[in-house]
């Protein structure tokens, strides 16, 4: 048989080896092409033209915590950002195991039948995982991770909530300048990272399951009340009565709220994101919410609520970075805190005499 192969039209034959110089100077050259940095015109453009290598690229610069790749970052997203905007921003809470990956797995798919493009983005401040959390779950975004229509982004490695925040804001700016106009922001529902979701986002959905209390699934009150839908998900099988049910109570509880500003009344629903039931009425959902806010201006001014909000973290953000990196302020931290131990001075003249430091440090340049 195999004898017969050979002498086949069908047999592929195995090649000659190239000669290695050749081999590794093209390698080489490669490997070289790859690590040039770009300018940031460049940048600009692969964005714009929808290249998902120079998106990843950027969203990396933004990740960084180099000071020279965070200048190139911002001059990046100074000029993406009057192509960013025009999209729909969805953040999606809830605990772990509700279906969070599913769900976006399910949600994803059919905004891409219809013709979308979406961005998948985390913030997961507590993930010490190097690669971020929503890469585990690519296993449940199978047909997202393969898709050129869905780009997927793991959370940023750990480091302070409002950095990571920071990264997503800008990581959303430019996903959206590359043309994925819906963006799902995916948290862990618990600890303060729905608040920075929710500072990022239109439309606020918090996945909850049947059959347990709140307090088992971990979800404060504050978060209920954030939320612009709350969603049962697992009503499938034997779950689909006790998930109606459990929708009821948590559309009951939603009336006790006080009206919300944009004036959108939350809405409940169930869903499954294993069989896609109920998926295109969640999304109908939010298209209702999309078109009520931008009618009665709620939408804008949330986004320009957000903006300078932003201005503020950004401001604080570059103080503390300035303060800590000066290293006469350092000392006196470090003489300060021995004070402190040898309770020779309280907290607060301490904190005084650091930040009175800091300032004489910067009047003397
Ligand atoms: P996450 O931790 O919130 O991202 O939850 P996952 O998406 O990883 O889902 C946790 C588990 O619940 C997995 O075993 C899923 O297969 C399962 N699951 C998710 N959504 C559904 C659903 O709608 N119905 C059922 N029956 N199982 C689901």
């Amino acid at each position: 048989m195999e004898r017969k192969k050979r002498g086949s039209a069908l047999h592929v034959n195995e090649g000659v080896d190239q000669p290695a110089s050749l081999n590794s100077r093209w390698l080489e050259q490669s490997k070289k092409r790859s690590r040039r940095q770009l300018s940031s015109a460049e940048f600009v453009s692969g964005i714009l033209s929808g290249d998902r290598v120079v998106l990843s690229k950027a969203i990396t610069l933004v990740e960084s915590n180099r000071p020279g790749d965070y200048q190139m970052a911002q001059e990046i997203i100074e000029k993406c950002l009057p192509y960013s905007g025009d999209s729909v921003r969805v953040g999606i809470t809830g605990v772990p195991g509700v279906g969070k990956s599913s769900f976006i797995e399910a949600l994803g798919t059919f905004l891409i039948k219809h013709g979308h493009k979406l961005a998948v983005l985390a913030i997961d401040p507590s993930s010490q995982r190097s690669k971020g959390s929503i890469l585990g779950d690519k296993t449940r975004m199978e047909t997202l991770a393969g898709s050129n229509n869905a780009f997927i982004r793991p959370s940023p490695s750990a480091g302070s909530l409002g950095g990571v925040a920071r990264k997503t804001r800008e990581t959303i700016i430019l996903c959206e300048a590359a043309g994925y106009h819906n963006v799902l922001v995916e948290t862990v529902g618990v600890g303060q990272s729905e608040t920075a979701v929710y500072e990022l986002v239109d439309f606020f959905l918090l996945l909850m399951l049947s059959g347990a209390g709140d307090e088992l699934q971990g979800i404060k009150r504050g978060i209920m009340e954030m939320s612009d839908a709350i969603v049962i998900n697992k009503a499938d099988g034997d779950n689909v009565d006790a998930a109606r049910q459990a929708e009821r109570q948590y559309a009951n509880a939603l009336h006790l709220f006080p009206a919300k500003e944009s004036g959108w009344a939350p809405k409940t629903n169930t869903c499954s994101a294993i069989t896609g039931n109920n998926i295109p009425q969640v999304w109908e959902m939010i298209r209702q919410f999309i078109t009520l806010t931008k009618k009665n201006g709620a939408f804008a001014r949330k986004r320009q609520e957000q903006e300078i909000h932003r201005m503020y973290e950004s401001i604080n953000e570059r103080l503390q970075n300035d303060l800590h990196q000066n290293q006469t302020v350092k000392k006196m931290q470090e003489e300060m805190e021995q004070r402190i131990t040898r309770q020779e001075v309280s907290a607060y003249v301490a904190a005084q005499q650091v930040f009175e430091t800091y300032k004489k440090s910067r009047e003397q340049g």
